[in-house]
C-alpha cells in the first residue's frame, strides 16, 4: 500500500506526482508531500516504531521515502537532555535540550539529506547538490559520498573554516559564491532549471528534503513517554525546520501515537537581531516578511530572505508562540550558559536558541510551568571563531606549584571533600 498520495500544492491544492517537483504550474504555491493517513495509522504503531533502528528511519512510514537502505550515516535519536540546571537559572520548571549537535555531521541538517537524498537516488538522480549557509553543505558532501553520489555544493564565501574543512574534506566538488546565501541561493535556482539532472536537495527535491525535519518532533514525542511537550522554541533560517516541526506533532496525532492529543504545542521562533526578517514581522504583526540583508555571527541562520518565512509566522501565530530576536553579544551568552550548565557546545544557532529561550522567559511567554523543549541544531567545533576573544585558558603560568598557587588564589573552589575525608 502506499503511504505517498504524492505531492500538494500549499496554496491551491491541486496535486503532484512525486517527483522532482517544487512549485505549483498554477500558482506558485510551494508544493508539499501528501500523505494517506488513514493507511498510516492502520500500519504504524508504538511498538512498529520501538522495533525500527535507532536511527530517523524509525520513523519511515511517516517519510516521503521509504527503502531498505537508505542513505544514512546513523542520523537521529538524539539526545533529548532533561536540563534542570539551565532550567533553574531560567526560571523553567521542565526544560529539555533535544541536542542535535550529536548527528553524524554535527547538525540538525543531517536529517533533511539522509531523507531528501535516499528519494533523489530512487529518482535516478547521479548528482547532489544544494546552497548551504555552511550545515546543509558538510551534510550534502558527507551523504553523497556515503551513497556513491557525486556532489557539487555551493556556500557563501565567508563562511566559517570548520564549515569548509568539512565539507571539502568528502571530496566533491565546492563552490564559494562571492555574495550571500540569498545570492547563492539564486545562483542554484537558475542553475536547477538548466541541470534538471542535478538534485539540489533544497531546490527541486525540498519537498522531500522539509519532510526530514518533522523526525525531531516524532523523538521528542517518543523521549518524552509518547507524549506532547507544551512549547518548542525552534530555531529560523529558511523557516522549512520550523514548519514541519509543527506539521510533525499534527501527524503524530492524525496516527494516533500520542496520550495527549488535545494539547496545543506552542511553537515559538528564534532569530538573530542581524538577520531577523520573520522576528521582524511578529514584532510588527505584518503579514510581510520583508527581506533583510543579513549581518550576524549566526551565519547558519542567514538567509535574509526566507522561502518559507510567511509559513512559520503563520504556524507561530496560530500556535499562540512568539518570535524573537537577540543580538550577537547575547548569541554568545547563550553558548557559554549552555556549555556552562549543562555540558553541551553548540554553535552560534544554538546560542540563537538559548538566547531567545532565556528572552522568552524573561518576558513570561515561555511559563515556568510548561513542559520546554528548545532545539539545539549545531555543534559549537563548527563556529569557534565566534568565541575567539571571550574564551581561553583561566591562566597562563610557568610550571611551578608557587606560580599555581598564586594564580588560583582566588577561585574559591571548594575542597572539603578531598581524598581520605569521606564519612
Ligand atoms: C539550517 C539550520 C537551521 C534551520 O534551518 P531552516 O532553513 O529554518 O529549516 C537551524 N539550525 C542550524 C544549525 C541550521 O544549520
Ligand atoms: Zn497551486
Amino acid at each position: 500500500m502506499d503511504l505517498v498520495t504524492g505531492l500538494r500544492c500549499r496554496e491551491c491544492g491541486r496535486g503532484y506526482p512525486a517527483q522532482a517537483l517544487q512549485v505549483c504550474d498554477f500558482c506558485f504555491g510551494p508544493l508539499e508531500v501528501a500523505y494517506d493517513y488513514e493507511a498510516i495509522a492502520a500500519k504504524v504503531s508504538r511498538a512498529s516504531i520501538e522495533a525500527g533502528p535507532r536511527t530517523i528511519w524509525r520513523y519511515a512510514d511517516l517519510l516521503p521515502v521509504s527503502d531498505p537502505a537508505p542513505v544514512d550515516l546513523g542520523t537521529g535519536c538524539t539526545p533529548l537532555v532533561r536540563a534542570d540546571r539551565l532550567g533553574a537559572e531560567l526560571g523553567l520548571s521542565e526544560l529539555w535540550i533535544k541536542n542535535d549537535t550529536a548527528n553524524p555531521t554535527g547538525s540538525f541538517k543531517d536529517r533533511v539529506v539522509s531523507v531528501s537524498l535516499t528519494k533523489a537516488r530512487q529518482l535516478g538522480f547521479k548528482v547532489a547538490a544544494c546552497a548551504s549557509t555552511g550545515n546543509l553543505a558538510n551534510s550534502v558532501a558527507a551523504h553523497a559520498a556515503r551513497a556513491g553520489m557525486a556532489s557539487v555544493v555551493f556556500i557563501p564565501k565567508d563562511l566559517e573554516r570548520a564549515k569548509v574543512v568539512t565539507t571539502a574534506v568528502y571530496g566533491g566538488y565546492l563552490v564559494a559564491i562571492d555574495g550571500n546565501y540569498d545570492d547563492v541561493n539564486r545562483l542554484c535556482a537558475e542553475l536547477a532549471s538548466d541541470h534538471l539532472s542535478w538534485a539540489f536537495v533544497n531546490v527541486n527535491v525540498r519537498p522531500y528534503y522539509a519532510e526530514g525535519s518533522k523526525t525531531l518532533a516524532f523523538e521528542v514525542a517518543e523521549q518524552l513517554g509518547w507524549r506532547l511537550p507544551d512549547h518548542v522554541v525552534v530555531p529560523v533560517a529558511s523557516g522549512s525546520q520550523l514548519t514541519k516541526v509543527h506539521k510533525g506533532f499534527e501527524e503524530l496525532v492524525k496516527v494516533g501515537l500520542v496520550d495527549d492529543p488535545g494539547r496545543q504545542v506552542r511553537v515559538s521562533g528564534a532569530q538573530a537581531d542581524g538577520c531577523s526578517p520573520v522576528a521582524g514581522a511578529f514584532a510588527s504583526g505584518s503579514d510581510y516578511v520583508k527581506p533583510v540583508k543579513p549581518h550576524t555571527i549566526a551565519k547558519s541562520l542567514a538567509i535574509g530572505n526566507p522561502a518559507d518565512g510567511w509559513y512559520a509566522l503563520e504556524t507561530v501565530r496560530s500556535t499562540g508562540g512568539a518570535f524573537a530576536s537577540v543580538s550577537d553579544e547575547e548569541v554568545i551568552d547563550g553558548i557559554r550558559l549552555l556549555a556552562r550548565t549543562e555540558g553541551i557546545f553548540a554553535e552560534t544557532a544554538g546560542g540563537v536558541t538559548i538566547g531567545v529561550l532565556a528572552k522568552l522567559a524573561r518576558e513570561g511567554i515561555v511559563r515556568s510551568d510548561e513542559c520546554v523543549v528548545a532545539f539545539v541544531t549545531g555543534h559549537g567545533l563548527k563556529t569557534v571563531e565566534a568565541l575567539e576573544g571571550s574564551t581561553g585558558p583561566t591562566a597562563t603560568i610557568p610550571p611551578s606549584l608557587d606560580a599555581f598557587a598564586e594564580a588560583s588564589a582566588d577561585w574559591g573552589l571548594d575542597t572539603s571533600a578531598g581524598a581520605g575525608s569521606e564519612a
